[in-house]
């Protein structure tokens, strides 16, 4: 959750730095007045770093991320490109903006893409696969590389809400042909909007780094005005005073993770051995993030009971159940290319997703959360499911 509770002072004083040194605000060019300063592409080498990946590429935001993906990818009109029931409505988004169909496909008790219905929707338009770590959980991820590898279909990762997760120890976000991350303001780490992609092929990077930029090629050995172009782009750079804050938030990933666990394992203790409620399921060696908690209980009321009961003490449920309606493609009726692709209205064809989001809760974990917070919680969900 926390990127935001922990911006401050050294975010400041590193937009600060950009002031002391000529102000430049873009992340090309003015050489001689920046001084050095290149928080985007310094920003974009620590989190290349820290993903042990060899380039990284800045956006405007994770919805950019995911659409410069798939431009790179070469994804357009006439391709089928299938997601999860369950996440983001950007997810969706960038792929009607491609020109390319979005084909949803179920979610299992991980509340992830279920890797047996996905099977059974390729097709021989499919050109790729976007799956979703929701709320830090890591999706099936070898069962769905390897229908992606056997079928030839690009995998993307929408890592927006995965950063710092892992599956066997490998990182989310390296296990794809491409990943979107996004550094929204409620997200793990925050720029205020802002976001990044990563590629296993360098080759789809290069398209990338040209797309997000008009087509600039930014041939190194001529100034960005007589550069070259190969390909029509669009604009969805990120601007130097969110690469300034995004570089100090990296070197925040890690304590926020630690800590988020932490938390989880203190909440978690008192609602485990409570009757009627169950944990999300997740895959062997997943190392969740826990920017959220989240679990079952028997249905739909008692999950609307538990957000009414922890609203009462002031704690708020994160998407399930509240937000459910911007997390569901089968409530999507407003996106024409999903409503209109089948004759069955698009709140029944997902009815194995949709009995799985409403009994599921989800808490949003603060990490500046005071101390008689969890058991406040655990009573709270205590009341909800017996009453
Ligand atoms: C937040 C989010 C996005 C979009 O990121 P923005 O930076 O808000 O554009 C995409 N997918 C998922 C799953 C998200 O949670």
């Amino acid at each position: 959750m926390p990127g935001y509770e922990l911006v401050g002072a050294a975010e400041l004083a590193e937009i600060q730095d950009i002031f002391n040194n000529g102000g430049v605000l873009f992340r090309h060019g003015f050489d001689q007045q920046r001084n050095g300063r290149y928080k985007v592409r310094q920003f974009e080498e620590a989190f290349a770093q820290k993903m042990n990946v060899n380039e990284a590429l800045a956006v405007s935001s994770g919805t950019a991320a995911l659409r410069v993906i798939l431009a790179a990818l070469g994804i357009q009109s006439g391709d089928k490109v299938i997601t999860q029931a369950f996440t983001f409505v950007a997810t969706v988004e960038a792929i009607v903006e491609s020109g390319a169909q979005p084909v949803g496909c179920d979610v299992d008790l991980t509340l992830n893409m279920d890797p047996l219905s996905l099977e059974k929707l390729i097709d021989e338009r499919t050109k790729a696969v976007i799956v979703v770590h929701m709320l830090g959980t890591p999706a099936k991820l070898e069962q769905i590389s390897e229908i992606c590898k056997r079928k030839n279909i690009y995998l993307v990762e929408d890592t927006a809400w995965g950063l710092g997760g892992m599956l066997h120890g490998q990182k989310l976000g390296t296990w794809g042909d491409a990943a979107a991350f996004s550094f929204d303001y409620a997200k793990t780490i925050t720029t205020g909007e802002g976001g990044m992609v990563t590629f296993k092929n360098p080759e789809f990077m290069h398209r990338a780094q040209a797309w997000h930029d008009h087509g600039h090629e930014n041939n190194p050995q001529v100034p960005r005005w007589e550069d070259t172009r190969s390909a029509s782009g669009f604009n969805f750079r990120m601007s130097e005073l969110q690469g300034a804050i995004g570089l100090v938030q990296l070197t925040k990933l890690d304590f926020i993770i630690e800590k988020q666990r932490e938390i989880f394992r203190k909440v978690w203790a008192g609602l485990s051995h409570l009757k009627g409620v169950e944990l999300r399921e997740s895959e062997p060696g997943a190392f969740e993030t826990y920017d959220a908690i989240v679990f079952f209980v028997e249905g739909p009321e008692i999950a609307l009971n538990c957000r009414r009961l922890l609203l009462q003490i002031g704690v708020s449920t994160k998407i399930l159940p509240e937000a459910y309606t911007w997390h569901f493609m089968g409530c999507w009726d407003h996106i024409a290319s999903l409503a209109s692709q089948d004759k069955v209205p698009l709140n029944e064809r997902f009815l194995p997703s949709e009995k799985i989001l409403r009994r599921a809760v989800s808490i949003p974990v603060f990490l500046n959360m005071d101390s008689s917070l969890p058991e406040r919680i655990c009573n709270a969900i205590c009341s909800a499911v017996k009453s």
